[in-house]
């Protein structure tokens, strides 16, 4: 069962060279970041950067604690705020502004707290070194309007990665970065009951062989898991996991 799972938020951590400090960038903060990071003895200030890939609240909802606890606790450590620039506006208006406007004085923006860097996604960005390409992908769509949430393929230094965050099962979209991915991390829903905004297990196993063969499975649903090895997946992401990317 995953009742006991995480949100799907990541770190990523890098130690350039000459540099024995390791930098740590977090892909996602969701509500649960406060205890998850804490299980892997991280702090607040123990990140550079926080990467947003959508207004959730499983991937913002913790900001708002990182921001007052970096801000009050930790000396003002700042924080590089990297999200796509659409992201930005909303982010603040409709998920921070009414927790973080108020603090020492009263006209606080996001800019109090982080440093926001904004992304055109077409441009991807560079984080210590590594090259990171940012791909809108359809998350919720509705007949109004499409809900992206900005994926990830990364360049580190031995291995590119694919990091769908949250997207629907979108194979024509996705599988030029599938093919050239040496590991694939794929959210996954699982149950009988489709929500429809992400993609399920029952879709991702109809995948071909080889783009399955280096795919590893995330979510955080309380549903008993499949044995995706049998079904020709790496497996499901457990807590605390870690890759090496060389
Ligand atoms: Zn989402
Ligand atoms: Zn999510």
């Amino acid at each position: 069962m995953a009742a006991d799972n995480f949100q799907s938020n990541m770190v990523l951590e890098t130690t350039p060279s000459g540099d024995e400090q390791p930098k740590r960038l977090l892909i996602d903060c969701g509500s649960d970041a406060r205890h998850s990071l804490r299980k892997l003895g991280c702090m607040p200030n123990d990140f550079e950067a926080v990467y947003i890939s959508h207004l959730h609240s499983d991937h913002i909802g913790g900001l708002e604690w990182m921001a007052l606890a970096n801000y009050f606790i930790f000396d003002g450590h700042r924080v590089d705020l990297i999200t796509a620039r659409e992201l930005i506006e909303p982010l603040w208006e409709h998920s921070l502004r009414g927790g973080l406007e108020t603090s020492d004085h009263g006209n606080s923006t996001l800019s109090s707290y982080f440093d926001v860097i904004a992304l055109e996604p077409e441009d991807g960005f560079e984080w210590q070194g590594l090259k990171f390409d940012v791909i809108p992908a359809a998350h919720v769509v509705t007949e109004e309007k499409t809900m992206f949430s900005f994926a990830l393929f990364g360049h580190a230094k031995d291995k590119s990665f694919f990091l769908t965050t949250d997207a629907i099962f979108d194979p024509d979209a996705h599988m030029p970065f599938y093919k050239k991915a040496d590991i694939i991390f794929q959210d996954c829903e699982l149950g009988p009951r489709r929500s429809g905004v992400h993609a399920h297990y029952d879709q991702l196993v109809t995948l071909p062989a080889e783009v399955k063969a280096k795919m590893w499975l995330y979510h955080y649903q309380a549903y008993d898991k499949p044995d995706a090895k049998a079904d020709g997946f790496c497996g499901f992401i457990s807590p605390e996991q870690s890759f090496d990317l060389g």
